[in-house]
């Protein structure tokens, strides 16, 4: 789908024309949407900084940002890292005000900001100091998003500060890879296996599974990960058969065409995943809507969104539980929605599924931590596919303008984060909702 205001402000005088109007002027953001290199840092310009703060953490981000290009003195950077760890007091946090103020002087347009906290704190005024980043953050990634750039902050629990598992952080929130993933804070816990690279391993393929891959997010989620070599299983409803087949073909994948919502689905997708030796990367993502008031909507309206969205996840899981297919280090991930945060007018069925996912996960990746498995929650915001197409004209103009980068997001942009979520060095986070939204302001 178009957007057409994106289009037309790249043009000075389309630029010109929206100020004049007082219309938003999005920037195109920055995205990469390659595999993942062992190197991801490698000729990227990137600053550290650390306002405040005390070894080992400076000296551990001074060796990763010394594999990258660095930053030349006074050039301009392309990521802006901050360990504000040390940032226990107003005075630490008046040295954060200065010398991030500084630094975002040599911020490229585009550029990426990421902001390491900490979750250690002796007393409540040092907790209270090191809480005051989280808003320091999501108000500076507000302020840049005009210029496409985009500022995170990963609250690193005790003992979590080695350098595989920074490295493992910047891969995604310092790089192009989080193009659309802005104003968020997330914890990032310790984790003691080695943080494996993620290349694409050809000797032996992981397996994924996709549901809801015949287009929109799946199927950008299905080449993402084919693409780092994984042998994805395809899923979707017979109806979707012909894009189905295409797709799989495409990125030398298989198909399983089955209504998730029928009784006999669960044990489908069991029995094609036992023939591939189980699942490594599970992806929870087909969904729909049935929009209407509580007020109107019928109880089939209800039903057929529970079924899809919730009933089929806690079908499958079960059943891959019981049979012992989810495999060890297993990735699982599910497409909750900002509608499960912030709730949405007419959407009382789909806001309480997206909700429910949130629950789930945080309630799962306990029981999946002793099997080095992961569960977490995408919530995308607006994103230009079929599901958003739907909507009226004026609620899709403001789904899309309603966030920090004044733009709607890619179903690519989510598969990014959906594959970074999917590789080994992304352990340090379970349980949690990555946001894919570019700062939405609903829920925010
Ligand atoms: P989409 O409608 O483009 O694709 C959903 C896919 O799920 C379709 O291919 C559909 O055939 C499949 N599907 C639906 N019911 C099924 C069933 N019973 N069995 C098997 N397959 C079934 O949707 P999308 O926009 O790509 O969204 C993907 C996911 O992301 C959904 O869970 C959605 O709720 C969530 N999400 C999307 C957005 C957005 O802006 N597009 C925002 C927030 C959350």
């Amino acid at each position: 789908m178009t957007d057409r205001l994106l289009s037309f402000v790249q043009h000075p005088l389309g630029r010109r024309v929206a100020r004049a109007l007082g219309l938003p002027q999005p920037v195109r953001l920055l995205r990469r949407q390659d595999a993942w290199s062992d190197k991801e840092l490698a000729g990227r310009a990137v600053l550290a900084i650390a306002p405040g703060s005390a070894e080992p953490l400076p000296s551990l981000l001074a060796a990763i940002v010394a594999q990258g290009a660095g930053a030349s003195a006074g050039g301009s950077v392309q990521s802006l890292v901050v360990d504000a760890t040390g940032c226990r007091d107003v005075a630490a946090l008046r040295a954060l005000f200065e010398q991030t103020q500084l630094a975002l002087s040599r911020l490229r347009p585009g550029g990426r900001v990421l902001v390491l906290s900490s979750s250690v704190a002796v007393d409540a005024s040092e907790a209270a100091c090191l809480h005051a980043v989280r808003g320091f953050v999501r108000a500076l990634a507000k302020e840049i998003g005009r210029r496409g750039a985009t500022a995170n902050a990963l609250v690193l629990q005790e003992g979590a500060a080695s350098q595989a598992s920074l490295e493992a952080a910047l891969r995604f929130f310092a790089t192009d890879r989080s193009a659309y993933v802005s104003g968020q804070v997330l914890n990032w816990r310790k984790t003691d296996e080695p943080m494996t690279p993620c290349a694409a391993d050809t000797q032996t393929p992981r397996v994924a599974v996709v549901t809801g891959a015949a287009g929109g997010i799946g199927a950008a989620t299905a080449r993402r990960l084919a693409l780092d070599g994984l042998r994805v299983v395809c899923v979707d409803v017979p109806a979707a058969r012909h894009p189905l087949e295409a797709l799989a073909q495409e990125i030398g994948g298989s198909l399983l065409t089955v209504d998730l919502a029928g009784a006999s689905a669960a044990d489908e997708l069991a029995d094609a995943l036992r023939r591939l030796g189980g699942v490594d990367v599970l992806v929870h993502n087909a969904g729909i809507t049935r929009d209407r008031t509580l007020a109107r909507m019928s109880a089939a309206e209800w039903d057929s969104v529970m079924a899809v969205n919730l009933s089929a996840i806690l079908a499958i899981d079960a059943k891959l539980d019981a049979a012992g297919l989810l495999n060890a280090g297993a990735r699982e991930i599910c497409l909750s929605s900002i509608s499960g945060i912030a709730g949405n007018a007419g959407q009382t069925n789909y806001s309480a599924t997206k909700s429910a996912l949130i629950g789930y996960v945080a309630a799962r990746a306990t029981a999946l931590d002793g099997r080095d498995a992961t569960i977490n929650a995408i919530a995308p915001g607006f994103i230009e596919t079929a599901m958003t197409r739907k909507m009226p004209l004026m609620v899709r103009e403001a789904g899309r303008r309603l966030n920090a980068l004044k733009q709607g997001g890619t179903p690519a942009d989510v598969a990014e984060a959906i594959a970074f979520l999917a590789t080994p060095p992304s352990r340090p986070l379970t349980g949690q909702v990555l946001r894919v939204c570019g700062q939405s302001l609903l829920g925010a």
